[in-house]
């Protein structure tokens, strides 16, 4: 396997041109398909971090006084570079988390479907607002949106353009200026967003890259940043919780979760299963909104279990640059090895593999099979911990009751799933289960692409959300200006009882009149 078609050498200069690094340090993310060396990139040191907030902070100034519509008019721009370079975008991401392309073809449409989105909607939500004054005519009140300053953004791996743009563009439209740690082993695509973005005119310096270490280089940035959005493991976000609380900055984070997925007796069973099946081993499973627990009716469980399993020998595993793989490789051997950890200890334990269950080193280092587990218990590491792999556990239930309490049992709540002919049906058990995205008649993509509408984790699964209003106004402070046009202190005349008085009978009128 050669490298990717877009990846050459010029552009690997113009990329590495691209990050804040000083020094002579280097490291080298590995080709996925084949386990070596896929370019060297320059590491950055702390003091990079703090001088690329400095010179952010410096670009966002001017960027911050410009109107909404200017700034909108980059991204107008960005939109049609984003789908004109999608194959570039898609080389480049096979190439650092050997996906396969048919997944690859997200991490394009994420962030074009958020530059759309915000593109309609920011200079709404940007916009002054008329606020009630305490007294009518006395007070006059507006609510204004101040961009939070230096954004820092730590992106992950499974998803590195989609995650890192999707974040970084409602930032950067908010006013802020962007510091961005993506993650070491995939920072070639959200460095080519970076340079995409440059040729759509966003201003030199505004958004800065820096690499390297996650806890060194992604701890100083928290550190230096007036506000955080980071996508990752539920354990980092707590520690960049704990680091933005010190310093009494916001973050907003996505973090893991242990989705279920609930088979309704109604639901037309090849179908589900078909479902079911792009919402497990989607991304190879590498996906934070992947089903993990699949709860399927006792009345249709083992056709369904069938069904799942015959979907599941269908996927074709490959390793290539074109549309032939239906499933791609896990992105390294630290996932591979929590992968088959999960599943030996899950059969030594007494689980039933249905199918799948061993990984493909003929095919790559780290690819491993779709996998059906049943018989799973409490007691195996993959019953509550997530797999982030091809792995899905089946169980069944008896009523609508105990399907929810058991999709419920989880710590995490970020994605579920129901299924059912019955849309009423399967729409109020949705409503019941804690989770930040439920889909009907689906498993992930109708929540996630429905950018008008927050998407985001309760519980362990995170803080704050992406997408909608939401995820704009999270890179802005409020400032109330309220303007007093007649004095609403005690007139000097009047002794503080009498204006006490005056004051509750004022307070009782303007409810009457449903003013106050
Ligand atoms: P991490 O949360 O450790 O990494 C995510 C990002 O955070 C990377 O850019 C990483 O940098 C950076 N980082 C790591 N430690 C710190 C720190 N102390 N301060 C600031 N930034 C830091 O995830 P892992 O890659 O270790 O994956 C572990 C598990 O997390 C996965 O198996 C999966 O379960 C879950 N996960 C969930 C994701 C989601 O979409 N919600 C995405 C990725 C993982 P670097 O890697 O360069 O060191």
């Amino acid at each position: 396997m050669t490298r990717p078609p877009a990846l050459t050498d010029e552009l690997l200069d113009r990329l590495r041109a691209r990050v804040t690094a000083s020094g002579q340090r280097s490291y080298a993310p590995v080709d996925v398909f084949t386990g070596g060396e896929l370019a060297t990139l320059p590491e950055s040191t702390v003091d990079d971090v703090d001088a690329a907030v400095s010179t952010a902070a410096a670009a966002q100034q001017s960027w911050a006084k410009l109107d909404v519509a200017e700034r909108l008019a980059v991204f107008d721009r960005f939109h049609t570079l984003l789908l004109d370079h999608r194959e570039q975008i898609m080389d480049l991401v096979q190439a650092e988390t050997g996906k396969a392309r048919r997944d690859a073809f997200e991490e394009f449409c994420e962030p074009a479907l958020v530059t759309a989105y915000y593109l309609r909607k920011a200079s709404k939500l940007l916009r002054d607002k008329k606020k009630a004054g305490v007294l009518p005519f006395a007070v006059g009140a507006t609510e204004r949106r101040v961009p939070k300053g230096v954004v820092g953004i730590i992106s992950p791996w499974n998803y590195p353009f989609a995650l890192a743009l999707g974040d970084l563009i409602p930032a950067l439209i908010a006013g802020n200026a962007v510091v961005l740690k993506p993650d070491s082993q995939t920072a070639l695509s959200p460095l080519y967003g970076a340079e995409l973005l440059a040729q759509a005119g966003l201003p030199a310096n505004l958004l800065q890259v820096v690499l390297g270490d996650g806890p060194t280089i992604g701890g100083a940035v928290v550190d230096a940043s007036d506000y955080v959005g980071f996508t990752g493991s539920t354990r980092t976000g707590t520690e960049i919780a704990k680091r933005a609380g010190a310093r009494l900055i916001g973050c907003s984070l996505e973090l893991g979760g242990k989705n279920p997925l609930i088979v309704l007796d109604d639901a037309d069973v090849p179908a589900a299963a078909r479902i079911a099946a792009r919402g497990c081993f989607a991304n190879a499973g590498q996906l934070c909104l992947a089903i993990e627990r699949i709860y399927v009716h006792d009345a249709i469980v083992d056709g369904f279990a069938a069904a799942l399993v015959a979907e599941a020998e269908k996927l074709r595993l490959a390793a290539g640059y074109d549309y032939a793989a239906d499933l791609g490789s896990l992105t390294s051997a630290r996932a591979i090895e929590t992968v088959s950890a999960h599943v030996d200890d899950a059969r030594a334990k007494g689980a039933t593999v249905l199918t799948g269950g061993h990984a493909r080193p003929d095919l790559g280092p780290y690819f491993y099979t779709p996998t059906v587990l049943t018989d799973v218990t409490p007691e195996m590491l993959c019953h509550r911990a997530e797999t982030f792999g091809p792995v899905v556990s089946l169980y069944s239930f008896g009523t609508d009751d105990d399907a929810v309490e058991q999709a419920n049992d989880t710590g995490y709540g970020l994605n579920a799933g129901v299924i059912g002919r019955n849309v009423a049906r399967a729409t109020a058990l949705a409503r019941r289960l804690r989770a930040g995205t439920v889909n009907v008649n689906d498993t992930f993509a109708s929540a996630f692409a429905s950018t008008d509408a927050p998407m985001g984790g309760m519980g362990a699964s995170g803080l704050g959300r992406r997408h909608g209003a939401e995820g704009l106004l999270r890179y802005t402070e409020s400032q109330t200006v309220a303007t007093q046009r007649v004095s609403i202190a005690a007139p000097a005349w009047l002794p503080h009882a009498g204006y006490t008085k005056v004051m509750a009978t004022s307070l009782r009128l303007l409810r009457r009149a449903r003013i106050r």
